[in-house]
């Protein structure tokens, strides 16, 4: 590795569906290789199970779904994509398998920052689980990232947030990325319905701002790592309980 790059920041992204990523932050991902970070993303099922119009099989749909992220990881400037092909259901997922993986990966990558599904406020009940895997995974690979650990949104909207990222630059790339998910989006409108919440982001980001601070945004909750902020945490938003999404979804 060239020594310039050895001192770019190294991040990895963790999502439970091959689109999720590109859906709930492709803006920034496409910024942050643009500024020479060095992105690693995990897709943790095969998205085998994913809306299916085609009457494919599983293992066929799980076949395009993995060539559709690679062709998406490229437009956003993915270094890698690593695919734990887990079965595309929260509860046949292998927890501790993923755990290991990702604590291994962690220690090793040992990332400036992490990106992942929020493990409460998500709908999607696999979502919610790589949220909580991923946490877990950080805390007990020892390795605490710089610049922090980091939910975006997909099947759940923040209602505040602690980052915001406008993306007006990527945000061609983003709607690229999410093309390249054809199987998806052949029923399902992901991109507009994501730039819509994007643009809502960016407009309406500040009540005291004279002027949006751009067009398209992204935008971010920071995972707290360290135990007591987390009990707090879990005291403060309590089980919301919400009911399991649909399970065909991203
Ligand atoms: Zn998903």
């Amino acid at each position: 590795m060239p020594a310039s790059r050895a001192i770019s920041q190294q991040i990895l992204i963790v999502s439970a569906h091959p689109d999720d990523m590109e859906i709930g932050m492709g803006g920034t991902v496409a910024k942050l290789a643009e500024s020479k970070a060095i992105i690693t993303s995990v897709v943790v099922t095969d998205g085998g199970r994913a809306s299916n119009p085609f009457a494919w099989t599983e293992k066929r749909m799980a076949e395009v779904r993995r060539e559709e992220a690679l062709r998406a990881a490229r437009v956003l400037g993915v270094e890698q994509v690593l695919f734990f092909d887990e079965p595309d259901a929260a509860d046949e997922i292998n927890a501790p398998l993923v755990k290991q993986k990702l604590t291994e990966l962690i220690a090793r990558l040992r990332p400036t920052e992490v990106y992942t599904l929020h493990e409460q406020l998500d709908r999607h009940p696999a979502h919610r689980l790589v949220g909580r895997l991923v946490r877990e995974s950080c805390v007990g690979s020892g390795h605490r990232p710089s610049v922090g650990l980091w939910a975006y949104e997909v099947w759940g909207l923040f209602t505040s947030w602690d980052r915001i990222e406008y993306i007006d630059a990527s945000v061609a790339k983003k709607s690229l990325a999410i093309a390249e998910h054809r199987s998806q989006v052949a029923t399902i409108p992901y991109g507009e319905g994501v730039l819509g919440l994007n643009r809502w982001r960016a407009v309406f980001a500040d009540p005291k701002a004279s002027a949006p601070g751009g067009v398209y945004a992204e935008v971010f909750l920071r995972v707290p790592l360290s135990s007591s902020l987390i009990s707090a945490l879990h005291r403060s938003r309590g089980n919301r309980g919400e009911q399991p999404n649909r399970r065909r979804r991203p």
